[in-house]
């Protein structure tokens, strides 16, 4: 009689500590809801000139045909354009004149920087660093991002590469070594 007890309120025990877990689950369940609700709402009240402008620097209008919608945007300006006017190439989308560019000169990679799900923030110097020599010098230079899936560790690394023109190439591994 003794030992049934025991186990009844053994029973109970585990009962009463699956219920605290699964309250408490959907405590945390409640809170982390009520906080993405916060975020969005927070997205919500950005004005709305901000939004426009925000639409703006994304993919809007093609930069070139304002009453086009844009496609997708020039790898080399980051200018948005619309279908007749994004020109794809090697994986890779080009305004009409940077196709030009493209073709016309000779490109090398002077950076190949791994980046895993760990750590997505080591490239980001690298995207800086093109937009910078594109507005402040009107280099061209163009990023391409190639994927491996690592088997052994089970995830996806990318390499982030800089192509720039071979005329370029020294000065620029320069600055870029300066900077990292
Ligand atoms: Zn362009
Ligand atoms: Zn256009």
């Amino acid at each position: 009689m003794h030992n049934t007890e025991q186990i009844y309120f053994l029973a109970l025990l585990g009962i009463a500590f699956l219920l605290i877990g699964i309250l408490s689950g959907i405590v945390v369940y409640l809170l982390l809801k009520s906080r993405d609700k916060t975020s969005s709402s927070d997205k919500e009240s950005i004005s709305e000139e901000n939004l426009s402008k925000l639409e703006f620097e994304g993919l809007q209008n093609c930069h070139f045909h304002e009453k086009e919608p844009g496609k997708g945007s020039c790898c080399m300006c980051e200018k948005s354009c619309c279908e007749t006017c994004l020109k794809e190439y090697d994986g890779l989308t080009f305004c009409p004149e940077h196709l030009r560019t493209f073709s016309e000169n000779k490109w090398t990679d002077i950076t190949n920087v791994k980046t895993t799900p760990n750590n997505p923030e080591a490239a980001i110097y690298i995207y800086e660093f093109k937009k910078e020599l594109w507005k402040s010098d009107n280099i061209p230079t163009y990023i391409m991002t190639h994927y491996k899936i690592n088997i052994d560790g089970d995830h996806i690394e990318s390499y982030v590469m800089l192509y720039v023109r071979s005329q370029d190439e020294e000065m620029l591994r320069d600055k870029i070594n300066q900077i990292n």
